[in-house]
């Protein structure tokens, strides 16, 4: 079967050039004779993956000195645990801005280690917008303000990230890093899984400014504290091996791309195709808050359930598929992440036109 266009929020699709290079290199990875998921994680030949990926993260990031870039297991959802794990040590207490299902996730984590203040939330409105939080709105006690970067579910981004003064920022970054430039030093810790714009799941990038490691709460388990994975350069146990090899390689595309800037000016390219049509659209229509919108997830709307499923069915017989919305926000969900191209969303356009014509 010829490629689909694949839409969906994650595990995602991953640039093409990347998934042939991993074929080609099966078998046989850099003349060693055997796949990297063969490789024991001490070897010479493993340590020259591992520390690409870092350096090429580095670059890609413009990552400064003072931050580590740790490679760790357990998905974006145990940094709901590691990140008041290593934090709240200072007083016990830490603000969040609640942008949705998973901010919710990542309070309620926090909530069994320590205090967790909601300073705002846009629940109100089923988390289409992102609420404006001003400066003096944050505990200048807390040990950190908790954001979730982009809204994968609702579809929302921050436009301005809050200016929290001296509280360090810890951003859940998992649908969009990389996507646009970001100014690392605006954050104490961004962390993000790896199944959306780095590789396959099974990876967690976390970049922690270097103050804010060796400071756990004594209950934190060895594997959950930043400094001894920091100490190891994320080799105190066996990492997941094979995803950061597969990150390094998407890493090189995107370097080989023109870096952050270049994926940057395509995903606003792509997210206009759709939008523009979304927005002239008599039968589709956007649920997030204009200003907000998310250039990486975009949920849409149609009147009904049935044309839903109608539009869904088509979608896949024409070749693009996983565009199902959350069962929290309806609809459809086209996740257009670096990986995709930009014909893949000219393609999903044409289509929904087409959808529109035969169902007005
Ligand atoms: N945060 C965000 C913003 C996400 O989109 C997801 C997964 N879709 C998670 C956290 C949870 O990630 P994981 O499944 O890697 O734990």
């Amino acid at each position: 079967m010829a490629r689909v266009y694949n839409f969906s929020a994650g595990p995602a699709v991953l640039p093409e050039p990347v998934l042939k290079k991993a074929a080609a290199e099966m078998l046989d990875c850099n003349g060693t004779g055997m796949s990297v998921m063969e490789m024991s994680h001490r070897s010479k030949d493993y340590e020259a993956i591992i520390n690409g990926a870092e350096a090429h993260l580095r670059a890609l990031m413009n990552i400064p000195a003072n931050y580590k870039v740790l490679f760790l297991q357990g998905g974006a959802s145990s940094q709901f645990a590691m990140v008041p794990l290593n934090l709240l040590g200072k007083n016990g207490k830490a603000d969040f801005i609640n942008t949705g299902t998973w901010s919710k996730k990542a309070i309620s984590e926090a909530k069994r280690y320590g205090t967790a203040n909601v300073v705002a939330t846009s629940e109100d409105k089923n988390f289409s917008y992102i609420p404006k939080v001003a400066k003096d709105r944050f505990d200048p006690q807390a040990s950190y303000v908790h954001i979730t970067s982009n809204n994968t579910i609702e579809g929302t981004k921050y436009a301005a990230f809050p200016d929290t003064g001296s509280v360090p920022l810890v951003a859940d970054m998992s649908s969009n890093i990389l996507s646009e430039v970001m100014d690392v030093t605006k954050f104490g810790i961004i962390y993000a899984g790896a199944q959306k714009n780095i590789g396959p799941a099974g990876v967690c990038v976390v970049i922690v400014r270097e103050d804010l490691i060796g400071k756990a709460l004594d209950i934190t388990p060895t594997m959950f504290n930043y400094e001894i994975h920091a100490k190891e350069k994320s080799l105190y146990n066996t990492p997941p091996t094979y995803g950061i090899y597969i990150a390094k390689l998407v890493f090189e595309w995107m370097l080989e791309m023109g870096g952050v800037p270049a994926m940057e000016k395509i995903n606003k390219d792509k997210a206009k195709i759709l939008y523009d049509f979304i927005d002239n659209s008599g039968l589709f229509k956007g649920t997030a808050a204009k200003e907000d919108r998310s250039i990486m997830n975009v949920p849409f709307t149609l009147p009904s359930d049935e044309l839903t499923e109608k539009c869904l069915k088509e979608a896949k017989q024409n070749g693009l598929v996983q565009l199902k919305g959350h069962r929290s926000v309806g609809g459809l969900r086209a996740s257009i992440y670096n990986a995709m191209p930009v014909d893949g969303v000219k393609k999903l356009v044409d289509f929904l036109k087409k959808f529109e014509a035969a169902n007005k």
